[in-house]
């Protein structure tokens, strides 16, 4: 999916203030709320880190080029970082490092692997197919590329208007007591 749905969704399922907040959520003793709660943005950059890691740099450059942002042109290096970022190994390497650096990192950081699960079912064959078992196998699952399906946009907005609405659900919850 595009990288703001990526960065919303992390939001939403990794940090406290989002479902893996339970139904109290982000408050602590002191009562402070979203603002204070750095998982909320840790899990949002987490959601966007496999984009920002790899295309995001070669549309910088664009930018910085003052070329405008193009889709052609991708240089080699760039599909070596998407592998990277988008695979159950790189993954497995990168979250390791992350939680072994900060240990508090292990929820937000959840988000990234919660990136590519959901671009496998909605990237279909071509050069953005999920390399999801890079660099052993090429295979790939050959899904519904969001950018030539509406529905898969359009439902994807849609189901994380529902989660969100799932953790005001929640709260709700947890007021009620
Ligand atoms: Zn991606």
């Amino acid at each position: 999916m595009d990288t703001l749905f990526h960065g919303v969704v992390g939001a939403a399922l990794c940090s406290r203030t989002g479902l893996a907040g339970g139904r109290r959520g982000p408050v602590d003793g002191q009562g402070r709320r979203i603002f204070s709660d750095w998982t909320l943005w840790a899990a949002f950059f987490f959601g966007i880190l496999p984009d920002l890691a790899s295309l995001g740099i070669h549309f910088s450059m664009d930018l910085f080029a003052g070329d405008g942002v193009k889709w052609h042109g991708i240089p080699d290096f760039v599909f070596v970082l998407y592998n990277l970022t988008h695979s159950l190994a790189g993954i497995a390497v990168g979250y390791g490092l992350l939680v072994a650096w900060k240990r508090a990192l292990w929820l937000p950081a959840l988000a990234w692997p919660v990136h590519v699960l959901t671009d496998v079912p909605t990237h279909g064959d071509g050069r953005f197919m999920t390399p999801i078992l890079w660099p052993f196998s090429e295979w790939g699952f050959v899904g519904w590329s969001w950018w030539q399906y509406p529905d898969v946009f359009y439902g994807g907005w849609i189901f994380v208007g529902a989660l969100w609405l799932a953790v005001i659900a929640l709260r709700l919850t947890w007021r009620k007591k």
